[in-house]
């Protein structure tokens, strides 16, 4: 770790053994206890929205019930500059980066990190989405330095984040790692913080960040879903292990506690799902991930701010203690705001729980945009407008990454039909497997408000269906092992799949499922260009490196041999784009559904 994060965290733990000091004073009962107010302001799952988004992306069903657009970075700017006062604490619940338009993705997110700076923001939990470009990119962004790749963006060498990353449960896998985390909290406290870590494991992240605020610190603990080796690239994370949540956030509390700091928040990167159409101040959580931490983290931990689900709600649920405990999450894309107003006893530092008001603040585009980041935007705006505008095809009709009754969408199978298209030669592809959750978006007919004319599709259209950035790859199975990757398609099995997701194949390849067999023989009549699989036949597959690392539950590609990396996905893509135009949207009767 550089000497920057190493000083950063020195100075929590100074700041936070003098709250030791102070807090071991003889209590003078005599003297009333006086409260002071702390406001937080809290935003997850922004995914560099920078500019206001579009489509369903943009709209919100506000307090009335009704729907309105919402989000925009220099309207995010206006509606928090309005509710910050100065008792104020800005924070947030991860996925800021990574899965961004191009605006912030052509800049590995440097954009969107800075205006985060901007806003004010002060400390932000890790997302899996922070992942995705991998630990050591994580670490670029929160330090400063330009990319090791594609260099310095058009601003100049990267100054870091302004804000504190925390991530309390993202654990070195070896235990004998060097962490500038540990070696940091030291000073008075040094002894007891080694005691409270050992048998526990070693951050990766600083787990906790500690704001002061009109005398009083208050400890924000960071976690990340522990899910999060399911959903991002294996490579990027090799070296780390995510711990559950709950058991992460109680260590952590109980590091807070040792130095003295005994009002806790909670900033988690996971969270729940509500019923569709309500209020975002309602609670209609249906119990979940989210709510397990909620309800079972420490009882000193007073607020569960939540992210991941994307959703807004206010809830207040029991902690283990049988004390009511905020338990929310504010939406995506920067669309809502959550207020949360607290007072903290100044003796005893700790939150007065019955104070705790929270209210979901949706980010409405009706106030005038704040001229400073409009300005920001624009900047990055042009800067991005060669490459986003540039036209890299044209297609008959509208092609939509809508499924049919097969599962199979006619995007999905035409992007297969580009990733076998790019790693025939090279990786020696034979067919393509694409899983539907990466295709972001569809291809629109219509010109876009660029301008450019009806069936063109442009780079920055491109990209916004596939913004990831993952490689190619194309791995050995058997036909017996490529059809357990098929089985893995539908939920229950040993891999527990939470959700039926089927992926979209290349033209070539056709087979059948029957949803009423059962789990394990579901899939029959594989062929490729006509001919059976056989199991014990080789085929080369191409896929995504997310897919290759066994995302979304597909642990069967790990069993791949004879590995090869290709091209980037968008290069794929867009290659293929230019190809036999106008492209008409393909067929989706690659796969048979029986019964
Ligand atoms: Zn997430």
């Amino acid at each position: 770790m550089t000497s920057r994060s190493f000083l950063r965290l020195a100075l929590a733990a100074a700041v936070a053994s003098g709250a030791v000091t102070l807090a071991a004073l003889p209590a003078d009962a005599s003297r009333p206890s006086r409260t002071v107010p702390v406001r937080l302001l809290a935003l997850n799952d922004f995914h560099g929205n920078l500019e206001p988004p579009t489509g369903s992306s943009g709209r919100m069903v506000d307090e009335h019930g009704n729907t309105v657009d919402a989000g925009g970075a220099a309207y995010v700017a206006t509606h928090m500059k309005a509710l910050a006062d100065k008792n104020t604490i800005a924070v947030a619940q991860g996925d800021l980066i990574g899965a961004t338009p191009l605006i912030s993705a052509a800049y590995h997110d440097e954009p969107s990190v800075e205006f985060l700076g901007k806003l004010g923001l002060k400390v932000a939990a890790v997302g899996n989405h922070e992942f995705d470009e991998g630990y050591a990119e994580l670490r670029r962004i929160m330090k400063g330095g330009c990319h090791p790749v594609d260099g310095c963006s058009p601003a100049g060498e990267w100054k870091g984040a302004k804000f504190d990353y925390v991530g309390a449960n993202v654990l070195f896998k070896n235990r004998h790692e060097k962490t500038d985390a540990l070696a940091a909290l030291g000073g008075a406290n040094a002894a007891k913080v080694r005691q409270a870590l050992s048998g526990w494991g070693v951050p990766a992240l600083p787990p906790v960040s500690v704001k002061w605020m009109n005398g009083v610190p208050i400890g924000f603990i960071g976690l990340v879903t522990q899910t999060t080796p399911g959903i991002v690239s294996s490579e990027g994370i090799k070296n780390l292990t995510f711990a559950d949540e709950v058991k992460a956030a109680n260590v952590a509390s109980k590091l807070l506690k040792l130095v003295g700091v005994k009002a806790q928040v909670v900033l988690v990167h996971e969270g729940d799902q509500v019923t569709q159409g309500q209020s975002p101040d309602a609670c209609s959580a249906v119990p979940g991930a989210g709510n397990r931490i909620a309800t079972q983290v420490d009882p000193e931990i007073d607020v569960v701010l939540s992210g991941h689900s994307h959703q807004a709600y206010v809830c207040t649920v029991k902690d283990p203690a049988g004390k009511d405990r905020l338990f929310s999450q504010g939406g995506s894309f920067g669309r809502v705001i959550t207020q949360v107003d607290l007072k903290v006893n100044a003796r005893t530092r700790d939150i007065d729980r019955a104070s705790i008001v929270a209210d979901n603040h949706v980010v409405t585009r009706t106030v005038t945009a704040d001229p400073e980041i409009s300005a920001f935007v624009e900047t990055w705006k042009e800067r991005v407008a060669p490459v986003a505008n540039k036209a890299v095809g044209t297609i008959t009709a509208d092609i939509t990454n809508t499924a049919g009754p097969s599962g199979e969408s006619p995007l999905g199978n035409l992007i297969a039909d580009a990733q076998l298209a790019a790693t025939r030669t090279g990786g020696n592809a034979q067919i393509a497997l694409m899983n539907p959750g990466g295709v972001r978006a569809s291809l629109s007919h219509a010109s876009s408000p660029a301008g450019e004319g009806d069936g063109v599709v442009t780079y920055g259209e491109a990209f916004t269906v596939q913004p990831f950035n993952n490689l190619m790859q194309v791995v050995t199975l058997t036909g017996a092992q490529l059809k357990t990757v098929l089985e893995q398609q539908f939920t229950g099995g040993p891999n527990n799949q939470a959700f039926t997701k089927i992926l979209q194949p290349s033209a070539n390849f056709t087979y059948t499922y029957d949803n009423s067999a059962p789990w394990g023989s579901k899939v029959s009549e594989m062929k490729i260009d006509g001919t059976p699989v056989t199991d014990a036949q080789t085929i080369r597959v191409a896929a995504n490196n997310f897919l290759v690392g066994g995302g979304d539950a597909f642990l069967a590609f790990r069993d791949g041999t004879d590995l090869w990396s290709g091209p980037l996905d968008i290069d794929a893509f867009v290659d293929h784009l230019g190809k036999d135009n106008p492209i008409a949207p393909p067929a989706t009767g690659r796969i048979t559904v029986a019964g």
